[in-house]
């Protein structure tokens, strides 16, 4: 019911009527209300649901939790709105709860009094900053928090009461934070205090709500002392992510969801540049541009979409929450900062937000900052890198008597992107024309010489500064760099003492892009492999032996799986052989090599690796320590692949008691590894049961659709247990589904998906339907143009 009046008219009744389809409520008066300021009271129930949006139910063995997470379109669900990001208000947050039930919300407590009933007390926060709705939060139950100070500010992190032990790492972190973003945006934490709640349910990893982020449990806790390293890797980038959204998103908020990708893109680059500040023994550009290959890999399909791009209905909007979003918009921020130079893109930054305090903006007002700013075009790159979708080939030339020439072309990951000329999104974009190439301005940063701006026409000539031609210094430009055969032999044999190691891992990816594209060959790709086999950095192994097992799942027969696997036995064997056990004296990197290798070397199928993972196992279930403690996780990753139900059942109690929700998350996710067909099966079920958290149905089911040696199993399970999975659907279940059958390499399964999904469509996954039958075509095409390639490559290495 809704009751509206003016100072002077008096109180009338309104007729309210719901639009459910356009979740909107139109609230019509008998008599015209007068002009001026009116005031509207809306009486209104809901339901606490388990959907992980709006106000929701959160679940332990010991009690519930009432939480919100309102992005992009749920404080509707709440309450009623004006649900829209422009529409910016301040708001005064009441709670009436349970004694002995706390609550937390975006601003301090300013009352707590008994009643208005026996056992229940009301809790008043003060009134928030002026502030979009989906930025609101309120979180009851019986958080417990340990706490900190920076920059004058309280913080806060919190968990259920048996998980508080692990929120120190994540208070540390935020403490340096506040104070490297106070400094950087020159703009003060707005608030008086930030809380960071882990949430036992939740559906994304994290969400910036003003003054009060929340958190999937893996996202924020992690053991100070004994936590694993890629875990805390992974709780340090998403608070810095969160925490730089308080004042790129939650201060100043993009006017619609068009532009949410400046928001989460700023924030993505945040993350890294944050973390690398804070530790920066991490390697954390390692990683950025391990992300990067991935990111142009995605974006270089056949379907892909421009970064910005109109929404107006909720599922929309939901649908632009994707790596274009997070990782291309980031990168392409980053490409920017790279270019202009860190001080002067920081003062862009500043500039921007100064200008728009409390208040909305656009990219417009992001891009022509920094061009006035820098006096660099700025607004020229980004808008050819945010309105047109895809990625930019740069292809340098053969040396002439000017120089080098370098041109500039439309790269596609596969050929048959290539050959429709795409490039295109599939849905809410009625201009795009795919004959229309996309033409680029890109700022092209060549290693030992600066950045120089390329336009589509190209042709400009550089000096080769070192020797040698490497075109993408940093390995920040977002595009994909193809050389001659006689700079490709210069670039093998300096990538070792001559690039660093993120540009390491840019010339992998290039390699392997432009293989894929049908512009290399698999051998050649292995040479690069073998060429970096001595890398001192974990990561850079990763990268170039990360695609070995991509080889073999989808190039390689089973004969042609045994001889690759020979092969990085013989080269790589050694290399391990070499590093030596346990010392307590070894640096963490050489730690992290030593791990790599006998990860890979296991997955090669080493006899004496797996010999001794399997032992280790053993004493680990078994309670015991371990010689090698580095090497326990891929130890128990190798042995679980063949494990037996009793290791099973032993992982399965894990996943089950553990605290740490790390540990239970690796738990159950180890359960994921086992290939034997029954106990797949065993994983299958267990997935779709009511033990299993709705959150995690698809984290179980995913990964055996994704793996060759299980992937038939799990498809079959699929198609017969449909409405089970239903049942446990979260907003994303349906959809991370439909994208794992683009692992599929087959024309029967190929079809068999597509008329699978068409009969049971999932809302808002038809963009990641086309992908994957894309994908898998792109596999069919990949495996008939690639496999006498490696089978030549083989010969080569082992004699026929
Ligand atoms: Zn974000």
């Amino acid at each position: 019911m809704g009751r509206g009046g003016g100072d002077e008219g008096g109180a009338q009744d309104a007729v309210v009527t719901v639009d459910a389809a356009k979740e909107q409520a139109t609230l019509s008066f008998a008599r015209e209300l007068p002009a001026g300021e009116v005031t509207l009271e809306i009486a209104y129930t809901g339901i606490l649901n388990d959907k992980l949006r709006g106000f929701y139910l959160s679940k332990t063995k010991l009690r519930n939790y009432g939480v919100t997470q309102f992005e992009a379109t749920d404080a509707r669900r709440a309450f009623p709105c004006f649900d829209e990001p422009a529409l910016k208000a301040t708001f005064d947050v009441t709670l009436v709860v349970d004694s002995g039930d706390t609550a937390i919300s975006n601003t301090k407590m300013v009352s707590d009094t008994p009643g208005p009933v026996a056992g229940k007390h009301t809790v008043a926060f003060g009134t928030t900053p002026k502030m979009s709705t989906y930025l609101l939060a309120w979180l009851v139950g019986d958080f417990q928090c340990s706490e900190g100070k920076s920059e004058g500010v309280k913080l806060r992190v919190c968990a259920t009461p048996d998980k508080v032990k692990l929120t120190e790492f994540a208070l540390e972190a935020a403490k340096w934070d506040l104070k490297y973003y106070d400094k950087y945006f020159g703009i003060k934490y707005p608030l008086k205090k930030l809380d960071l709640v882990a949430i036992p349910d939740f559906e994304s990893g994290a969400m910036e709500n003003f003054g009060c982020i929340t958190f999937r449990e893996t996202e924020l806790l992690v053991d100070a002392r004994e936590g694993a390293l890629p875990t805390k890797k992974e709780v340090a980038t998403t608070v810095a992510h969160e925490m730089a959204h308080q004042w790129f998103g939650d201060l100043v908020t993009p006017a619609w969801w068009d532009n949410l990708w400046l928001n989460e893109g700023f924030a993505t680059w945040m993350e890294s540049k944050a973390a690398a500040q804070w530790q920066p023994k991490w390697g954390i550009d390692q990683d950025v541009a391990t992300d990067l290959n991935h990111t142009l890999d995605e974006d270089a399909g056949k379907i892909t979409r421009p970064i910005r791009q109109a929404a107006e209905t909720p599922a929309e909007i939901n649908a632009l929450f994707d790596d274009i979003a997070y990782g291309k918009a980031g990168a392409v921020i980053g490409m920017v900062e790279h270019w202009v130079g860190e001080e002067t893109f920081r003062k862009g930054v500043q500039a921007y937000l100064a200008a728009h305090l409390y208040g909305n903006a656009t990219a417009e007002d992001f891009w022509d900052a920094q061009t006035r700013v820098s006096g660099l075009p700025v607004d020229k790159v980004m808008r050819s890198f945010v309105e047109q979708p895809g990625v930019p080939l740069v292809v340098v030339g053969d040396e002439n008597a000017n120089g080098i020439p370098v041109s500039e072309g439309h790269f596609f990951i596969s050929r048959q992107a290539a050959s429709t000329g795409a490039g295109c999104s599939t849905f809410a974009l009625p201009k795009c024309d795919p004959r229309d190439a996309p033409e680029w301005t890109v700022p092209l940063c060549v290693k030992g010489d600066g950045c120089t701006i390329e336009g589509p026409s190209g042709g400009v000539v550089t000096e080769r500064p070192q020797g040698f031609l490497y075109a993408d210094a940093g390995d920040k430009g977002y595009y994909r760099t193809a050389y001659t055969a006689e700079e490709w032999k210069a670039l093998a044999a300096n990538v070792e003492t001559r690039l660093t190691p993120p540009e390491r891992i840019g010339l992998l990816g290039d390699a392997w892009a432009l293989m894929r594209g049908g512009q290399g060959s698999v051998g050649q790709y292995l040479d690069l492999v073998l060429a970096v086999k001595q890398d001192p950095d974990a990561t850079v192994l990763d990268s170039a032996l990360g695609k070995v097992g991509t080889i073999e799942a989808k190039i390689a027969t089973d004969a042609d799986r045994e001889r690759l696997d020979a092969v990085v036995r013989r080269e790589f064997g050694p290399v391990y052989a070499a590093l030596g056990g346990p010392d307590k004296r070894e640096s963490s990197d050489h730690a992290d090599l030593r791990e790599t290798l006998f990860d890979e070397l296991g997955d090669a199928q080493d006899p004496a690796v797996l010999a001794e993972a399997e032992n280790m196992t053993k004493q680990l279930f078994a309670g015991q320590k371990v010689a090698d403690p580095v090497l326990a996780d891929a130890a128990v990753a190798l042995a679980t692949v063949k494990g037996d139900a009793a290791m099973y059942e032993k992982m399965q109690r894990v996943s089950r008691n553990a605290t740490d929700p790390d540990l239970k998350a690796a738990a159950l996710h180890a359960l994921t590894r086992f290939q034997s067909p029954e106990l797949v099966m065993r994983t299958l079920l267990y997935a779709v049961s009511d033990e299993v958290r709705n959150q995690d149905t698809w984290t179980l089911i995913t990964p055996l659709l994704a793996r060759r040696a299980t992937q038939d199993l799990a498809w079959e399970f699929v198609e017969q247990h449909w409405p089970a999975i239903e049942r446990k659907a979260t907003e994303s279940t349906g959809t991370r589904i439909v994208e794992a059958t683009g692992s599929f390499c087959t024309a029967e399964r190929r079809d068999e998906v597509a008329s699978f999904f068409a009969e049971h469509a999932v809302p808002g996954a038809e963009r990641t339907l086309a992908k994957s039958i894309d994908s898998i075509n792109d596999c069919i095409q990949l495996r008939a143009a690639q496999a006498p390639e490696l089978r030549a490559w083989l010969d080569g290495q082992l004699g026929r």
